[in-house]
């Protein structure tokens, strides 16, 4: 067990193992060891793969003995969200209909880890086929929040967060459709992104909604932030909308002492945002502003159609891709003397109840009569929604505004009304829909400690922007001694 393994970031763990101040092995079993212990009490894992770490920290460690090159991760416990494959281990999604399927390949995002030298510990908890926003829709029960147990970790993402708040591991992966990234990294108090559509491969990542889906890394700080998504960016031959874009060294965090011109989108600073959340935002601007930095209000005026658009376009995505869990071709299959009974009874069995509603509106909204009025609707707004982003982004280099419109809730607080729960994406699912980058930072606290979110959203590829902007609040923060 390494006493500092608490406090160490990705990168310090990685030159740690290069000199030999820790083996990679000894890092492992103490993440393993959280695993088990803090992991299970939170409910963060479906899976923990102790002997693939174990393995992959072996070897790491034979590989520095001998002088050969290891990955910028090299010996970095990481996580991975139970919607990305990885070979010989359950990816279930949280979903009872997966029960018994193991992916024969990994993602490429996984492949990609590997390679650096990272060692997965684990498969985490999340909502069933990453649709909420609390973690309380896995078949294999809610993930607690580690600030405080009683709340949620957000979601769908929530067992990634809740891994990297508890320090099980300093890096994890989760996916983004509407916020799913942001939004636990928001509510646990740690840095999220959601990348550019194409800037992760999505092989291997199984789909909600295609058009919005990507993976996206979550870390305690912007440094070790920019390496996760360093480390799996880029093209990928298996992936036709992965984009070859000439990726920068986002590890350059300051050499550019850069002032920025932000935005602040007046749409999302009204009603409906809690206090505590406004004041810590605005507080926020106020240093960025004594920094240098300038700030002006724009407006994005079709914005607060977003959570509409979204519901519909997410929903009728989901029904589509859905369709493949039959009982024939992956996990459950409930027996019948009838195919179509067989395919009934798999699907009422196997999928929980958020699952089913979505699949319900999304069947509703493409069929005929309906499709023009609603999800074709949908398409048009979508569209005027990315353009009111790409006039912002001529008069601005990045936007500011909250990650969601509250902090953490308690458990079974919204579970009742999908409706409420569904306002918590007001602030991120834009990005998604106009397929441009957003970053998430902690900013502050409320007066119960709760942490709160800072979302910067950039134009498309603007990553490298996103981290110096991130790692600049977070330089400010550290001074004040507010993180
Ligand atoms: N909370 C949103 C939803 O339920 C976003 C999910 C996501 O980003 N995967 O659809």
């Amino acid at each position: 067990m390494i006493k500092e393994y608490h406090n160490l970031t990705a990168r310090e763990i990685a030159a740690g193992v290069k000199s030999r101040k820790f083996r990679a092995v000894e890092i492992c079993r103490t993440a393993l060891e959280k695993a088990f212990s803090a992991g299970k009490n939170l409910n963060a894992f479906i899976t923990v793969t102790a002997e693939l770490a174990q393995r992959q920290a072996e070897a790491i460690d034979a590989r520095v003995i001998s002088g050969e090159p290891v990955g910028p991760l090299a010996g970095v416990p990481v996580a991975l969200k139970d919607n990305i494959c990885l070979t010989g281990y359950p990816t279930t999604c949280a979903s009872h209909i997966l029960d018994g399927f193991t992916p024969p390949y990994d993602a490429t995002c996984a492949r990609r880890l590997c390679n650096a030298g990272a060692v997965i510990i684990g498969k985490t908890n999340m909502d069933e086929f990453a649709m909420g926003s609390s973690n309380e829709n896995s078949y294999y029960g809610p993930c607690a929040n580690p600030i405080r147990e009683d709340l949620v970790p957000g979601g769908s993402s929530g067992g990634s967060a809740a891994t990297v708040a508890a320090r099980i591991a300093p890096l994890a992966y989760g996916s983004e459709t509407g916020g799913s990234v942001r939004q636990p990294a928001s509510f646990c108090g740690l840095c999220g992104l959601k990348p550019t559509y194409g800037g992760i491969s999505r092989y291997g990542l199984v789909a909600f909604a295609s058009s919005m889906d990507q993976i996206g890394p979550l870390a305690r700080n912007t440094e070790d932030l920019a390496l996760a998504y360093q480390t799996v960016c880029g093209r990928d031959e298996h992936d036709s909308t992965s984009v070859a874009f000439e990726h920068p060294d986002y590890l350059n965090l300051t050499s550019v002492e850069r002032k920025f011109r932000f935005g602040l989108p007046m749409e999302f600073l009204g009603e409906g945002v809690d206090r505590d959340v406004k004041q810590n935002i605005e507080t926020a601007i106020e240093q960025l502003r004594k920094r240098g930095h300038e700030i002006i209000n724009i407006s994005l005026p079709h914005s607060p159609l977003a959570i509409a658009v979204y519901y519909v376009i997410a929903d009728a995505e989901a029904s589509s891709n859905l369709a493949r869990f039959d009982g024939v071709r992956y996990g459950l299959r409930e027996e019948a003397e009838e195919l179509e009974e067989m395919y009934r009874r798999t699907r009422s069995q196997g999928f929980g109840a958020e699952v089913k509603r979505r699949i319900m509106l999304g069947t509703y909204v493409l069929s005929a009569g309906y499709y023009d009025a609603y999800y074709y609707k949908a398409q048009q707004v979508r569209e005027l929604i990315r353009r009111d982003f790409e006039q912002a982004f001529q008069k601005v280099d990045l936007l500011i505004t909250p990650t969601a419109p509250t902090v953490a809730f308690s458990r079974g607080d919204k579970v009742s009304d999908p409706l409420a729960m569904y306002l918590s994406d007001i602030f991120t699912a834009p990005a998604n829909l106009a397929g441009i980058p957003a970053l998430s930072a902690p900013c502050g606290f409320t007066s119960e400690k709760l942490p709160v979110g800072l979302q910067f959203i950039g134009p498309p590829f603007g990553e490298a922007m996103l981290f110096q902007a991130s790692y600049a609040l977070e330089m400010i923060l550290k001074e004040n001694a507010v993180l």
